[in-house]
């Protein structure tokens, strides 16, 4: 009858055994990759919605993975904004206004070089998380004019939603 003892088991069992962990190893691996591939694509997709064909875009930025939605007018590091000319802080109007489905932007100034438009896109893939992109636009008369329009409306909106509240 054979005797297997501890000899002759052992080497069997801790090559079947390494052979695991190196399987083990490289499913982690390869998980590590997708999501460091997956995160770098959803990086760069959000970066691309917030441009579009737009190359006046200055001082590009992108935060990954937060828990509010407002962040982007209530935290500081999404909110405050320095001037891609002088790099002086800039000053937001205190509406910001809806664009597109999922941005939001304001006109800001800078006490030396005048206004710059900021704009937020942004995404939850994971329907938990927000990542917004940012960027800040010099002011065109277009693109006033737009603003002017838009945010007119909107306190108008606002003003409406009041007052029936009140009565
Ligand atoms: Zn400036």
């Amino acid at each position: 009858m054979a005797d297997f003892g501890d000899d002759d088991v052992k080497p069997l069992f801790s090559k079947t055994h390494t052979l695991g962990l190196k399987l083990l190893a490289l499913a982690l691996l390869s998980l590590t990759l997708m999501f460091v591939d997956q995160r770098a694509n959803n990086l760069q997709l959000l970066r691309s919605a917030l441009l579009g064909e737009d190359s006046a875009a200055r001082d590009v930025r992108v935060f990954m993975d937060r828990l509010e939605h407002d962040d982007y007018k209530n935290a500081p590091e999404l909110n405050s904004v320095h001037c891609p000319e002088c790099g002086a802080p800039l000053t937001h109007d205190e509406v910001w206004l809806k664009r597109g489905n999922t941005g939001y932007y304001t006109r800001s100034e800078c006490p030396y070089c005048g206004h710059w438009y900021v704009r937020f896109k942004l995404s939850r893939r994971d329907g938990l998380h927000w990542s917004f992109a940012r960027c800040t636009e010099p002011a065109t008369r277009e693109a006033d004019a737009r603003w002017e329009k838009h945010r007119a409306a909107f306190v108008e909106r606002l003003r409406r939603k009041k007052e029936r509240e009140q009565a």
